[in-house]
């Protein structure tokens, strides 16, 4: 895995265990206007520019009802991160802190989450709003935000 965080100065990293598999499986790619990490926003925005979440066609039975939802949660996967770091300092800011109080893509696990709004479906891709990752980002898992089960009207219902 590509790790192109460099260290910067007083951060510390730990030579952690061999990894146990966690059956994860990639189940799309997100497509993102952003090539490097200096192009991402730290986090996205609901008025960011369209990113494209591109499901494996497999799935496409699972995103039945999607379109209900106003904003869904993604979790991806950061595979350009460091792992290895217990403290850090954040970008710009002197300080060190310990991995786990920080949202730094540079984590033993380097899930990543977003609320994004979702702007329309094309069969398997997503397009929204919202997004702070690399563009090709690998994408685990998509559900409705927490706080917007159903918000728009189901398009069937009385039909
Ligand atoms: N919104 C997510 C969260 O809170 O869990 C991620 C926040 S993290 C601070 C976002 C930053 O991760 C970006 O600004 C970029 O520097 C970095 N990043 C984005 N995509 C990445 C990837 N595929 N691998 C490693 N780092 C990435």
């Amino acid at each position: 895995m590509a790790q192109d965080a460099e260290l910067r100065p007083g951060e510390t990293t730990v030579e952690l265990p061999p990894a146990q598999d966690a059956w994860l499986r990639f189940i799309g790619r997100i497509r993102t206007p952003f090539l490097e990490r200096a192009d991402c926003p730290r986090q996205g925005s609901l008025d960011g520019p369209e990113c494209r979440v591109e499901l494996i066609p497999e799935l496409e039975p699972a995103l039945d009802g999607i379109d209900r939802s106003e904003t869904i949660e993604l979790l991806y996967w950061l595979d350009r991160s460091r792992r290895d770091l217990l403290t850090q300092s954040p970008r710009g800011s002197g300080d060190l802190r310990g991995t786990f109080s920080l949202r730094s893509p540079n984590r033993p696990n380097p899930i990543g989450t977003s609320v994004v709004r979702l702007v329309r479906r094309e069969g398997t891709v997503l397009v929204v709003r919202g997004l702070d990752c690399l563009d090709g980002t690998p994408l685990i898992d998509l559900k409705p935000a927490r706080c917007d089960h159903a918000k728009r009207p189901d398009p069937t219902a009385g039909a």
